[in-house]
């Protein structure tokens, strides 16, 4: 069955508009390809949807031969999908529509597309989404896993200002999911994953965002410990305006890279503040005092968000995964700054401490099923993968930097920045688990769709 030349692809073919490519094809190396280019994707079909009816053609084809559909819109977070047997890749990508009410504050966008594709329109109206650090991460698997964006202190969860979620149910249902209609299943899908069907288009507020202080502030890495106990330090009263970032910067010496950073190691404090540069400043001051060598903190539009944090703009192979950690020691940060800092040896491109707290630990009367992350900070380390060996020895550094902070983790993942499987448990509170549970079961109970981060419909 997981041999798609025995399934009857032509049939789906017959069904659908868009492309769909079996082992083979000519089409079918490129279709199945993820963001992340070390996760090699064989799925037993790959199916690019060119509209809704497309969508219901692809899910009402898999069930009705017992196949799984698995939606991706990038690949961002393709490592951690179990497996692609008998099961039909779904592509977003081709879902494209972005529509701006600039003067309602809301967008609606289609599932394939990107931050970037929004951040650039509502910038030019004074406005900003809660979009993250990256300007080609997608919109729709962002939003379903919570979305921590540069906003994120002052407005919360990207999942939390979600108005509407237009999906396709494994019954092929074309259903509008609000807080009037399906509420438990709009409920489940903001934060609770790709799990409950096939997400079509989203609809999210806009925030104001007519003036932004941001930027990047470099130091080199031997002043790790400093830096970072300083950042910590000013972490504790730092206003919820301001969504900063601290990283052990290792860049690598690829041609696109600014020449002053390019192949050299920082420690790293970036992000965003929401309001006019003098007061900025203010907040900032003490972070300055510590003489940074580079500091790019200036007014930026708002679209201009999606580069201070450096983040690829194009696929790579990378391997990376995260956790909550709790307030970080002195201690602490001598524990990670001996084994990802400067004589660690550490094969990693970036460890990094994003500041949690504000609006993301507090959450809105009517939230999603990811309530708010708590924890002082989302910790996330990651290297490239330029071979098997290299993938191994960042994967077993990931591991060791993970183990050594195990003391001060908060107990809780975070689905975005979790880049391997976990269990669910890691993910929810028991009740809000068992919740999620019950909307599978309601809406998927045969289990047609399959997640990065699954919930089962097991009791
Ligand atoms: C460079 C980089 C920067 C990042 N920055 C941030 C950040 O600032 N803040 C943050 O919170 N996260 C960040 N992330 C993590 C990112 O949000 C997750 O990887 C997210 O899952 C990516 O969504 P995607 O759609 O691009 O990826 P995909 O791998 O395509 O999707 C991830 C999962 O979402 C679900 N999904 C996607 N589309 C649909 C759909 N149409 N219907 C149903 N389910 C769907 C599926 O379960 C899928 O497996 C970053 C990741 C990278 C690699």
């Amino acid at each position: 069955m997981d041999n798609a030349r025995t399934v009857d692809v032509d049939d789906l073919r017959a069904r659908c508009e868009g492309l769909v490519a079996a082992p083979g094809d000519q089409a079918y190396d490129e279709v199945r390809r993820a963001w992340n280019l070390a996760v090699d994707q064989r799925p037993a079909l790959v199916a690019v949807p060119e509209s809704v009816a497309d969508v219901v053609a692809v899910v009402t084809f898999a069930r009705e031969r017992g196949m799984r559909v698995a939606p991706q819109g990038t690949g961002h977070n393709a490592g951690p999908i179990a497996t692609l047997e008998n099961t039909v890749l779904l592509k977003t990508e081709k879902l494209r529509e972005v529509e701006i009410d600039a003067a309602g504050r809301r967008a609606r966008v289609g599932a394939g597309v990107v931050w970037a594709e929004v951040t650039g329109p509502t910038s030019e109206h004074g406005l900003a989404p809660l979009a993250g650090s990256s300007p080609d991460v997608g919109v729709v698997g962002y939003t379903l896993g919570g979305g921590l964006s540069w906003l994120g202190r002052r407005h919360g969860l990207a999942a939390n200002s979600v108005l509407a979620i237009e999906l396709v149910t494994a019954e092929g249902r074309v259903v509008r999911a609000d807080r009037d209609n399906e509420p438990e299943l709009f409920w489940a899908l903001r934060g609770g994953g790709g799990s409950f069907g096939i997400v079509t288009a989203m609809e999210f507020v806009l925030y104001p965002a007519p003036e932004v202080y941001a930027g990047m502030m470099l130091w080199p890495w031997e002043r790790a410990g400093e830096v970072l106990r300083a950042y910590v330090e000013w972490c504790r009263t730092a206003p919820d305006a301001i969504s900063t970032s601290a990283r052990l910067l290792q860049v690598p010496p690829l041609p696109d890279i600014p020449e002053p950073v390019r192949g050299r190691q920082f420690v790293a404090i970036d992000g965003a503040y929401l309001g006019d540069p003098a007061s900025g400043a203010g907040v900032l001051a003490a972070l300055r005092a510590l003489e940074p060598v580079i500091d790019t903190f200036a007014p930026i539009p708002a679209a201009a968000l999606s580069h201070i944090h450096m983040d690829p703009e194009h696929p790579v192979p990378c391997r990376g995964d995260g956790m909550i950690l709790d307030d970080l020691t002195p201690a602490a940060i001598d524990a990670l700054v001996r084994v990802a800092g400067a004589g660690s040896g550490s094969p990693l491109l970036s460890v990094e401490l994003r500041h949690l707290g504000g609006a993301l630990a507090a959450p809105p009367a009517e939230h999603g099923a990811l309530a708010k992350l708590t924890g002082s900070f989302a910790f996330f380390a990651v290297g490239m993968v330029m071979d098997p060996a290299m993938g191994e020895a960042v994967g077993a550094h990931v591991d060791h930097v993970i183990a050594t902070l195990d003391p001060w983790d908060a107990g809780r993942r975070y689905m975005n920045f979790s880049e391997r499987a976990g269990a669910p448990e890691a993910f929810f509170p028991e009740g809000t688990l068992r919740r999620l549970q019950a909307v599978k079961r309601a809406y998927d109970p045969a289990d047609v769709f399959s997640a990065n981060h699954p919930v089962t419909p097991a009791a």
